[in-house]
């Protein structure tokens, strides 16, 4: 009994929710502190359990970091890699979503110029950002991404992330409904516009320094 309780409580912990770098109502008037605390504390937290679930009979992969799990999706058991691709990506994406979140960043760094290089400024890059954005079907993520071409704006559905298809995100930006509906409700396009409000530009520097490594 007593070692059944501890395997739980142990495949329980396998991932556990990171903590926020800002308070929930850092970025206001952008992205409200209720749609941020409810985002983390609830959806973040259930892919993290459904994940922690998912390898619990299965040891061997609980070891590895969770973005080694979703670049290499074809490595996991069959039994459990739609879940490790859904509840995974998911504890992915939000842990990657969560830092490149600040308020009075401006653009600029290493990613800037090279934005400037690949999309002939900033406007067109984020014309393009904001156009596949808006155009995504349901729920995902649209991303900038790096890859040996240089970087590219891509789109994901659900929680794929684009590590799964050999491309390292730089920038990412969740438009499932979660993320916007209490205050913007099916006004998608406005939450992008307030998401360009909010860009940490020197974690996406970071982000496209090491990729690029
Ligand atoms: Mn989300």
């Amino acid at each position: 009994m007593l070692a059944g309780l501890l395997y739980i409580w142990e495949a329980k912990m396998i991932y556990t929710l990171p903590d926020l770098e800002y308070p929930y109502d850092a970025l206001e008037p952008y992205i409200d502190a209720q749609t941020m605390e409810i985002h983390h504390t609830k959806h973040h937290q259930t892919y993290i359990d459904k994940l922690n679930t998912a390898l619990g009979d299965y040891p061997d992969f609980q070891v590895h970091l969770v973005n080694q799990l979703i670049s290499k999706l074809d490595a996991v058991p069959e039994a459990i890699r739609t879940a490790v691709r859904n509840h995974g990506g998911g504890h992915a994406n939000h842990s990657f979503f969560w830092p490149l979140l600040k308020k009075d960043v401006d653009f600029g760094g290493a990613v800037a110029d090279a934005i400037e290089k690949q999309f002939g400024g900033f406007e067109p890059f984020k014309q393009e950002f904001s156009n596949k954005a808006a155009l995504l079907f349901g729920s995902g993520w649209t991303w900038l991404v790096a890859d040996d071409s240089g970087l590219s704006v891509v789109t994901t559905a659900n929680q794929d992330n684009p590590l799964s298809q050999g491309k390292t995100p730089v920038l990412g930006l969740d438009v499932w409904e979660h993320a916007y509906y209490l205050k913007y409700q099916n006004r998608r396009p406005d939450y992008i516009e307030a998401f360009f409000n909010v860009i940490n530009w020197e974690r996406v520097s970071e982000n496209y320094l090491a990729a690029r490594i």
